[in-house]
């Protein structure tokens, strides 16, 4: 069968990818992992890890144990953990495979250990300290009961000790210091081990490295510091070609509820992309598109599978023309901003149905 016309290009840079891990790890001054959950953001898990593993990186992070195992093979000699810690019964599969739990209470510690004492050895296992999200690692009071007995951990190779910070994008929340100070705290009372503190945006804090930092977000070129310029590298671009064009008179509406009418006679392209792929709903007369440099606003509301912006001024615009819907022009932080959500969303929502090409690293 021939192959079907692409109406939409999802065109992910991994040139990009490595040059924002390098950036980060020459920031950080150690090792940074890459953090591979929810698909690496949506860019593709596979191609991401090669070529993060092919620049050099050897340790990485997902959030299932499934998500590890359909990557195992591709990351030979690297540490490969799992954010969401132990389910009852995984614990053979991460004693065979090699593939590291991140233990978040007492009670994986303990089944870890146990696991490691039918295993026959030490098993390898990050250890998950909680200094105040309140969503995983171990409470105070746990931190308390293992530092009073610390031979509960003999049967594990304690890799990192970690803790994830819950406000880092914003360098004025005392957060950050509390989430800091916590952490020494609770590393001074366990066995010594390596630590593992920043995601992307700790890494632009002052005094936060580590002996492992864990970015996601800034690898894909999210702005890891809000508000100032974006130190990282665009890592995606969303293209889609315009379907139709349709002259409308003055007073007509366009789309589900009439939500926008001309107020001149006006041109309209639709192109098909819609919420069915990840982009938002809350677009709906919000979102701006680029054709050659210009902006191209979005009119009406976002449908299922189709969205509609006003080429009134750019009679370049017919059907066929490419227009970038995400890009250098139109970075994923602003369409996040637009759509009343953040870039990571937008990210982890990327459609299915885009043709996805690699530009290669
Ligand atoms: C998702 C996640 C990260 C990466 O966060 P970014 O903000 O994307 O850099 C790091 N650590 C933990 C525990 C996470 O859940």
């Amino acid at each position: 069968m021939p192959c079907p016309t692409a109406a939409s290009v999802l065109e992910v840079d991994l040139g990009a990818v490595v040059a924002n891990w390098r950036a980060l790890s020459a920031r950080h001054g150690g090792p940074v992992a890459g953090v591979l959950k929810a698909d690496a953001y949506g860019l593709g898990a596979s191609e991401v890890a090669t070529a993060l593993h092919a620049a050099g990186c050897r340790h990485f992070f997902v959030a299932h144990l499934q998500e590890a195992l359909a990557i195992r093979g591709l990351l030979p000699g690297a540490m490969l953990a799992v954010l969401n810690g132990l389910w009852p019964g995984d614990a053979p599969a991460y004693a065979e495979t090699g593939i590291v739990p991140v233990l978040g209470s007492l009670g994986e510690v303990d089944a870890y250990a146990a696991q490691a004492r039918i295993t026959g050895r030490p098993l390898p296992a990050l250890l998950h300290v909680d200094t105040g999200m309140n969503r995983l690692g171990l409470p105070p009071a746990e931190l308390d009961a293992l530092a009073a007995d610390p031979s509960r951990l003999d049967d594990i190779d304690v890799l990192f000790v970690m803790t994830h910070l819950a406000a880092a994008e914003m360098p004025d929340d005392p957060q950050n210091a509390r989430q800091h100070a916590a952490f020494a705290a609770a590393c001074a009372r366990l066995p010594q081990a390596p630590r593992s503190l920043s995601n992307s945006s700790g890494i632009f804090l002052q005094g936060f490295g580590s002996d492992l930092a864990r970015p996601g977000a800034a690898l894909y070129g999210v702005n890891p510091t809000p508000g100032q310029p974006n130190p990282m590298r665009p890592a995606i671009r969303l293209r889609a070609r315009v379907l139709q064009v349709r002259d409308i008179p003055a007073g007509a509406g366009v789309g589900y509820n009439a939500t926008w009418t001309a107020l001149r006679p006006s041109r309209i392209a639709t192109v098909p992309v819609g919420y069915a792929d990840g982009y938002p709903r809350s677009l709906s007369n919000r979102a701006e598109a680029c054709f050659d440099g210009a902006p191209v606003p979005l009119v009406g509301r976002v449908s299922m599978d189709l969205v509609t912006f006003d080429v009134t001024d750019l009679p370049a615009v017919q059907p066929g023309a490419w227009l970038d819907l995400i890009g250098p022009a139109m970075p994923v932080d602003e369409v996040a901003r637009r759509a009343g959500t953040n870039a990571y969303e937008i990210l982890t929502q990327l459609g299915p149905r885009y043709r996805r090409t690699y530009l290669p690293a």
